[in-house]
């Protein structure tokens, strides 16, 4: 599935552009531990899984009721890695994918998660919202599950 497509698996919505101004500060680094035995196709998957589950305790987060959302946004994310070498949002559309990660503004979590708590991938959602679930967890074999099709 391509990153439009990602895109258009979330909630209408949710789906708004924003229109800040570009951000100059450096993106934050994805790091993680990643266990030996996850196979190499898998292993963008797992750092950008752990790298949610981390980042949502961290900033008092919650995942979607809908677990699949949650699983679609962190599969576009991996996918970005690998292509891009950067997790550039999934549910935007660029002209220009490697300028848009070189540039840092929408590499998650993108600036506007960091400065106002707003990601409209429901990647991240705060406590207050009504498509909140209760998890910060996701496991890889369910995020290989709900992404098989893809
Ligand atoms: S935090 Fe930002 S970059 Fe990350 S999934 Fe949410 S909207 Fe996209």
């Amino acid at each position: 599935m391509t990153s439009s497509a990602t895109f258009s698996a979330l909630p209408t919505a949710r789906r708004g552009v924003f229109r800040a101004a570009r951000a100059t500060r450096r993106p934050l680094r994805v790091c993680a531990n990643i266990a030996t035995d996850v196979a190499p196709e898998l292993r963008s998957l797992e750092v950008m899984r752990k790298f949610s589950e981390q980042y949502a305790q961290r900033t008092g987060t919650y995942f979607c009721m809908d677990l699949s959302v949650t699983a679609v946004v962190i599969k576009g994310l991996a996918e970005h890695k690998d292509e891009l070498g950067a997790p550039l949002c999934p549910c935007r559309h660029y002209d220009d994918k490697a300028a848009e990660a070189e540039q840092g503004f929408w590499n998650c979590p993108c600036v506007p998660m960091r400065e106002r708590k707003e990601c409209h991938c429901m990647l991240f959602l705060t406590p207050e919202d009504d498509f909140r679930g209760e998890e910060q967890k996701i496991s890889l074999d369910q995020l290989v599950e709900m992404t098989k099709d893809m």
